[in-house]
């Protein structure tokens, strides 16, 4: 089965897309949470970020990279949040990598992405030490 976003890449359902080239393409959300709200995706189906390889990675960020001036230019904004939902636990609903390119207006309200968790985590320094070395070996 495809993903409903395969679907608009296939031209089976509509979408009011924005751009596209051979290997990406960019469409405005069906429920925007603003005005401008855009979506970035590559055009074969990966489900999470981590499955998407490195060429496909570059050509995906410099849409991304071109989209987010076009995105707050054309509804005047004063920044963007541009944020991936990576993995069900994440909030991610739909199974196709999908970068959301949000328009921020003073005093809208969103808040920073750090207001999701309402503080930082309780780690010791010990700790800290340890899973950055995890990490940096994985790197
Ligand atoms: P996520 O929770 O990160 O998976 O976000 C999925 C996004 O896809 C949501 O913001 C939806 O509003 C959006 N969406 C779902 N179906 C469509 C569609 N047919 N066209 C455009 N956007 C869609």
């Amino acid at each position: 089965m495809s993903t409903i976003f395969s679907q608009i890449v296939e031209g089976e359902i509509p979408a009011r897309v924005v751009y596209e080239d051979e290997t990406t393409m960019a469409f405005l959300d069906a429920n925007p949470l603003a005005p401008g709200h855009t979506l970035v995706i590559p055009k074969d189906e990966y489900e999470r970020l981590n499955d998407v390889p490195e060429d496909v990675a570059a050509d995906l960020y410099a849409t991304i990279h071109r989209m987010v001036p076009a995105v707050e230019e054309s509804v005047d904004a004063d920044a963007t949040t541009v944020a991936f939902n990576n993995g069900e636990e994440a909030g991610q609903e739909v199974p196709h990598v999908h970068c959301h390119i949000v328009p921020r207006f003073e005093g809208d309200g969103g808040g920073p992405i750090h207001a999701m968790f309402g503080g930082p985590a309780d780690l010791e320094d010990d700790e800290l030490d340890d899973i950055a070395d995890e990490i940096e070996s994985r790197a």
